[in-house]
């Protein structure tokens, strides 16, 4: 999904329950928006570590050729994985989770990661490419040393 629609629906997302929680602290609500969107920055180390350059022009340019490479294998039956997303894991929800026993700042930023995870993965189910994406850190980990 889009960074744009993202930002957009985290806006909505928190917008409601600013409604029905009216005493919720600003910077609560802050959290949960800024981590419904700012999740995606693995995607950009990604462009960054790749492109070998910062600029934010290139990143997306990168992530467009991968979605135009995408279709082509997708059309000829070939389903591939994409980068690696570390903040996207199952175990780096986790983490921020537990870590929010610690300071409660962290549950609504895990709050704002869930909903933005909820949103990619209902996004990849509905095109069709839920095979994408590395759910969890072990298995990648696993993967990347048995290459090694
Ligand atoms: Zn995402």
């Amino acid at each position: 999904m889009f960074p744009r629609w993202h930002i957009f629906l985290g806006a909505i997302f928190t917008a409601l329950i600013w409604i029905f929680i009216p005493t919720m602290p600003v910077l609560y609500l802050s959290l949960i928006f800024l981590s419904s969107f700012l999740i995606d920055f693995d995607h950009y180390a990604n462009a960054v570590m790749k492109n070998k350059s910062p600029s934010l022009k290139k990143a997306f340019t990168y992530h467009r050729k991968l979605r135009q490479q995408e279709k082509i294998d997708l059309a000829e039956g070939i389903k591939k994985k994409s980068d690696f997303h570390l903040f996207h894991t199952v175990e780096f929800h986790a983490v921020v989770g537990l870590l929010g026993l610690l300071w409660s700042g962290f549950f609504f930023i895990f709050i704002g990661m869930i909903f933005h995870s909820l949103l990619d993965l209902s996004s990849l189910l509905f095109t069709g490419v839920f095979h994408r994406r590395e759910y969890f850190f072990f298995n990648w980990a696993r993967k990347g040393f048995k290459q090694n």
